[in-house]
């Protein structure tokens, strides 16, 4: 049984009698205990508001998301709070998400007391322990965050993530605003974590290059629906859906004897509160045909570890 199974995911935003922009719009995925989806797409495609949806820090609109074996979206508000110590998120900005005024410590101690986990004494070795597990001097434990790097405050982001020891981790764009060299060390650390710790991850990012170096299995979406999804080798060595095709010919290739040509894409990515008709992508398809303008392709298994929504693959 998968740790995580959403199934049908919905999210529409929008004031009854106004049309409702569908931020997610069908989305199905699993999570395998101690693996990692990654959820791609360029901005504005709900990959982030699925990622908030799943931990109901937005309410979905419809769907199932069963969590280890439980349905949150029903779940009563106190039953669903006691669930938060087992799925923690680390978000793209550090220092928006730290309290100023708050100590590391302070910071890394408010998820034990609010989970009413250990004692005094036992929450300020576990505080020491997660610093150290980071890779930041327990001693920082004192400092502020103003008095950290971009790198450094993203590694106390993910301290206080793992230190009530979840079982998913949902990082929306975790890297995306540090530089490229940090990037990697963040991104190895989440890895180790994951090793040590048994960790889910649900990866979100607009990134592939990203998404490649930490997945598992790959979601691709698109103003709203989940347009293929796979193992990580699969949408690598076979991409199906035009729009993973383009996304994967803009990256550096992994081995420098892969041929792929450069897709360039016609156009923007459309308003979300107007998509267009049948399949979203079309206006921008190279592969456009008739159907593809009134209906809207269904996902299709098209191997073991791949399905594809579009209607080449019927
Ligand atoms: Fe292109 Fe049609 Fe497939 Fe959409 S369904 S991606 S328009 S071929
Ligand atoms: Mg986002």
């Amino acid at each position: 049984m998968p740790l995580l199974e959403v199934t049908g995911l919905k999210k529409h935003f929008g004031a009854p009698g106004s049309a409702a922009v569908k931020a997610v719009d069908d989305v199905s995925f699993s999570i395998a205990e101690g693996q990692t989806l990654g959820l791609v797409g360029e901005s504005g495609c709900g990959k982030s508001t699925t990622g908030r949806s799943v931990l109901r820090l937005i309410e979905p609109s419809a769907g199932s998301v069963r969590f280890m074996g439980r349905e949150l979206t029903i779940l009563p508000a106190g039953q669903l709070r006691a669930m938060r110590r087992h799925m923690q998120m680390v978000f793209q900005d550090p220092y928006a998400s730290l309290n100023p005024r708050m100590t590391i410590g302070e910071v890394l101690e408010e998820p034990l007391i609010v989970h009413k986990l250990h004692d005094r004494a036992t929450r300020r070795r576990l505080v020491a322990e997660a610093l150290d597990m980071v890779g930041l001097n327990p001693s920082y434990a004192a400092r502020h965050p103003h008095e950290f790097s971009g790198g450094q405050r993203q590694r106390v982001g993910i301290a206080r993530a793992i230190i009530t020891r979840p079982k998913l981790v949902v990082a929306d764009e975790a890297v995306s605003a540090l530089d490229v060299s940090i990037q990697a060390q963040i991104l190895n650390l989440l890895k180790d974590l994951q090793k040590e710790l048994g960790l889910t991850y649900l990866f979100v990012s607009h990134d592939l290059a990203v998404i490649r170096h930490v997945s598992d299995t790959i979601g691709v979406m698109y103003l709203g629906r989940m347009v293929e999804l796979g193992t990580r080798e699969e949408i690598y060595a076979n991409p199906r859906h035009p729009y993973t095709q383009a996304l994967l010919s803009a990256i550096p290739r992994e081995h420098p004897g892969q041929k792929r040509e450069r897709i360039v894409l016609q156009g923007s990515i459309p308003n979300p509160a107007a998509p267009p008709a049948g399949c979203h992508f079309h206006p921008r398809c190279p592969s456009c045909m008739e159907v593809c303008k009134t209906a809207a392709p269904t996902p299709v298994k098209v191997s073991a570890g791949q399905t594809v929504a579009c209607h080449l693959y019927r």
